[in-house]
Protein backbone atom coordinates (compact mmCIF):
# COMPACT_ATOMS: atom_id res chain seq x y z
CA UNK A 1 0.00 0.00 0.00
CA UNK A 2 3.06 2.14 -0.97
CA UNK A 3 1.57 4.04 -3.46
CA UNK A 4 -2.06 4.45 -1.31
CA UNK A 5 0.31 6.20 1.41
CA UNK A 6 2.19 8.20 -1.27
CA UNK A 7 -1.40 9.37 -2.51
CA UNK A 8 -3.13 10.01 0.99
CA UNK A 9 0.10 12.08 1.49
CA UNK A 10 -0.64 14.64 -1.52
CA UNK A 11 -4.34 14.89 0.18
CA UNK A 12 -5.12 18.76 0.85
CA UNK A 13 -8.04 21.41 0.73
CA UNK A 14 -7.30 21.89 -2.92
CA UNK A 15 -8.47 18.62 -3.77
CA UNK A 16 -12.19 17.37 -5.36
CA UNK A 17 -14.29 14.00 -4.69
CA UNK A 18 -16.36 12.77 -7.39
CA UNK A 19 -18.51 10.30 -6.33
CA UNK A 20 -20.76 7.80 -8.24
CA UNK A 21 -24.33 7.97 -6.81
CA UNK A 22 -25.87 4.12 -7.12
CA UNK A 23 -23.76 1.24 -6.01
CA UNK A 24 -21.64 4.32 -3.88
CA UNK A 25 -23.99 5.96 -1.73
CA UNK A 26 -26.97 4.07 -2.05
CA UNK A 27 -27.86 0.28 -2.90
CA UNK A 28 -28.04 -0.40 -6.27
CA UNK A 29 -31.65 -2.12 -7.40
CA UNK A 30 -30.63 -4.87 -9.44
CA UNK A 31 -32.03 -4.11 -13.14
CA UNK A 32 -34.07 -1.08 -11.71
CA UNK A 33 -34.08 2.38 -10.87
CA UNK A 34 -34.42 4.46 -7.75
CA UNK A 35 -37.34 6.21 -9.20
CA UNK A 36 -38.76 7.84 -5.31
CA UNK A 37 -37.23 8.89 -2.03
CA UNK A 38 -38.41 5.48 -0.54
CA UNK A 39 -36.14 3.25 -2.89
CA UNK A 40 -33.12 5.62 -1.63
CA UNK A 41 -31.14 3.42 0.60
CA UNK A 42 -27.65 4.63 1.95
CA UNK A 43 -25.20 2.04 2.51
CA UNK A 44 -23.68 1.23 5.49
CA UNK A 45 -21.40 4.32 7.16
CA UNK A 46 -21.93 6.32 3.81
CA UNK A 47 -23.43 9.59 6.08
CA UNK A 48 -19.94 8.96 8.66
CA UNK A 49 -18.08 8.64 6.03
CA UNK A 50 -19.08 11.79 4.35
CA UNK A 51 -18.99 13.60 7.64
CA UNK A 52 -15.01 12.92 7.45
CA UNK A 53 -14.60 13.04 4.00
CA UNK A 54 -16.02 16.52 4.21
CA UNK A 55 -13.17 17.56 6.08
CA UNK A 56 -10.13 16.32 3.85
CA UNK A 57 -11.47 17.23 0.68
CA UNK A 58 -12.35 20.75 -0.30
CA UNK A 59 -15.41 19.78 -2.68
CA UNK A 60 -18.02 16.75 -2.90
CA UNK A 61 -19.16 16.17 -6.08
CA UNK A 62 -21.79 13.34 -7.07
CA UNK A 63 -22.09 12.69 -10.57
CA UNK A 64 -24.83 10.26 -11.92
CA UNK A 65 -25.86 8.74 -15.06
CA UNK A 66 -29.64 8.69 -15.02
CA UNK A 67 -31.35 7.26 -17.86
CA UNK A 68 -34.46 6.47 -16.03
CA UNK A 69 -35.22 9.90 -17.02
CA UNK A 70 -34.75 9.12 -20.79
CA UNK A 71 -36.23 6.60 -20.39
CA UNK A 72 -39.22 8.47 -18.31
CA UNK A 73 -39.42 6.23 -15.45
CA UNK A 74 -39.30 9.27 -13.41
CA UNK A 75 -39.53 12.81 -13.81
CA UNK A 76 -36.34 15.57 -13.26
CA UNK A 77 -38.46 17.22 -10.11
CA UNK A 78 -38.41 13.54 -8.68
CA UNK A 79 -34.91 13.12 -9.27
CA UNK A 80 -34.13 16.52 -7.47
CA UNK A 81 -36.16 15.54 -4.50
CA UNK A 82 -34.41 12.17 -4.09
CA UNK A 83 -31.18 14.43 -4.18
CA UNK A 84 -32.23 16.91 -1.80
CA UNK A 85 -33.11 14.56 0.62
CA UNK A 86 -29.70 12.53 0.31
CA UNK A 87 -28.19 16.11 0.99
CA UNK A 88 -30.06 16.76 3.74
CA UNK A 89 -29.64 13.25 5.37
CA UNK A 90 -25.94 13.85 5.06
CA UNK A 91 -26.18 17.30 6.49
CA UNK A 92 -27.73 15.92 9.45
CA UNK A 93 -24.97 13.77 9.99
CA UNK A 94 -22.00 16.32 9.49
CA UNK A 95 -21.18 15.65 6.06
CA UNK A 96 -21.30 17.90 3.12
CA UNK A 97 -22.62 16.71 -0.38
CA UNK A 98 -21.46 20.44 -2.75
CA UNK A 99 -23.38 19.29 -5.53
CA UNK A 100 -25.08 16.45 -7.99
CA UNK A 101 -25.02 16.27 -11.48
CA UNK A 102 -26.68 13.91 -13.52
CA UNK A 103 -27.14 12.75 -16.98
CA UNK A 104 -30.55 12.11 -18.12
CA UNK A 105 -29.77 10.38 -21.47
CA UNK A 106 -30.47 7.29 -23.11
CA UNK A 107 -27.12 5.42 -23.67
CA UNK A 108 -27.84 5.04 -27.17
CA UNK A 109 -28.01 8.98 -27.79
CA UNK A 110 -25.17 10.52 -29.91
CA UNK A 111 -23.00 12.50 -27.89
CA UNK A 112 -24.89 11.99 -24.70
CA UNK A 113 -23.53 13.31 -21.57
CA UNK A 114 -23.16 10.25 -19.99
CA UNK A 115 -19.87 8.85 -17.71
CA UNK A 116 -17.47 8.12 -19.36
CA UNK A 117 -18.12 11.26 -21.00
CA UNK A 118 -16.25 14.34 -19.58
CA UNK A 119 -19.51 16.58 -19.56
CA UNK A 120 -20.58 16.20 -15.81
CA UNK A 121 -16.87 17.21 -15.06
CA UNK A 122 -17.24 20.65 -16.92
CA UNK A 123 -20.18 21.76 -15.70
CA UNK A 124 -19.13 20.99 -12.23
CA UNK A 125 -15.60 23.06 -13.33
CA UNK A 126 -18.29 25.68 -14.08
CA UNK A 127 -19.54 26.16 -11.10
CA UNK A 128 -16.85 26.07 -9.35
CA UNK A 129 -13.71 27.14 -10.95
CA UNK A 130 -11.16 26.22 -8.09
CA UNK A 131 -11.68 21.94 -9.30
CA UNK A 132 -8.56 20.86 -10.70
CA UNK A 133 -9.25 17.90 -12.35
CA UNK A 134 -5.54 16.73 -11.56
CA UNK A 135 -6.28 17.17 -7.78
CA UNK A 136 -9.38 14.98 -8.02
CA UNK A 137 -10.60 11.48 -6.98
CA UNK A 138 -13.54 9.56 -8.65
CA UNK A 139 -15.02 6.83 -6.88
CA UNK A 140 -17.01 4.37 -8.71
CA UNK A 141 -18.32 0.94 -9.11
CA UNK A 142 -18.55 0.90 -12.99
CA UNK A 143 -15.99 0.63 -15.28
CA UNK A 144 -17.58 3.73 -16.87
CA UNK A 145 -16.82 5.59 -13.83
CA UNK A 146 -13.02 4.38 -13.98
CA UNK A 147 -13.18 5.52 -17.69
CA UNK A 148 -14.44 9.06 -16.93
CA UNK A 149 -11.86 9.52 -13.86
CA UNK A 150 -8.78 8.52 -16.34
CA UNK A 151 -9.82 10.50 -19.19
CA UNK A 152 -9.19 13.96 -17.15
CA UNK A 153 -6.33 12.50 -15.03
CA UNK A 154 -7.85 12.23 -11.82
CA UNK A 155 -7.07 9.50 -9.12
CA UNK A 156 -9.75 6.56 -9.16
CA UNK A 157 -11.12 4.37 -6.89
CA UNK A 158 -13.03 1.06 -7.98
CA UNK A 159 -15.51 0.06 -5.58
CA UNK A 160 -16.35 -3.79 -5.65
CA UNK A 161 -14.22 -6.88 -7.01
CA UNK A 162 -13.04 -6.31 -10.04
CA UNK A 163 -9.82 -8.58 -11.47
CA UNK A 164 -9.57 -6.22 -14.19
CA UNK A 165 -10.19 -2.79 -12.82
CA UNK A 166 -7.77 -0.36 -14.04
CA UNK A 167 -8.53 1.83 -10.96
CA UNK A 168 -5.25 3.30 -9.26
CA UNK A 169 -7.04 1.78 -5.84
CA UNK A 170 -9.35 -1.05 -5.34
CA UNK A 171 -12.05 -0.88 -2.02
CA UNK A 172 -14.95 -2.88 -1.18
CA UNK A 173 -16.92 0.44 -0.05
CA UNK A 174 -16.62 3.89 0.69
CA UNK A 175 -16.69 3.18 4.26
CA UNK A 176 -13.62 0.62 4.33
CA UNK A 177 -11.89 3.72 1.98
CA UNK A 178 -12.61 6.07 4.40
CA UNK A 179 -11.47 3.71 7.20
CA UNK A 180 -8.20 2.86 5.36
CA UNK A 181 -7.49 6.42 4.69
CA UNK A 182 -8.23 7.76 8.52
CA UNK A 183 -5.67 4.87 9.50
CA UNK A 184 -3.26 6.27 7.05
CA UNK A 185 -3.52 10.02 7.75
CA UNK A 186 -3.19 8.90 12.06
CA UNK A 187 0.18 7.09 10.74
CA UNK A 188 1.72 9.94 8.25
CA UNK A 189 1.04 12.29 11.30
CA UNK A 190 2.75 9.65 13.80
CA UNK A 191 6.10 10.09 11.34
CA UNK A 192 5.19 13.70 10.86
CA UNK A 193 6.37 14.34 14.94
CA UNK A 194 8.94 11.28 15.41
CA UNK A 195 10.79 12.78 12.48
MG1 LIG B 1 -22.76 3.07 -9.81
Amino acid sequence: MKEFSQFVNSLSKDWTLFLDRDGVINKRLPDEYVKSIEEFDFLEGVTESLQILSKIFGRIIVISNQQGIGKKLMTIETLDSIHNQMITDVSKDGGRIDKVYFCPDLADKPDNCRKPNSEMAFQAKKDFPEIDFNKSLMIGDSASDIEFGKRLQMKTIFIGKSSDSSADFEFSSLLEFTQILVNELDSLEKKGSIC
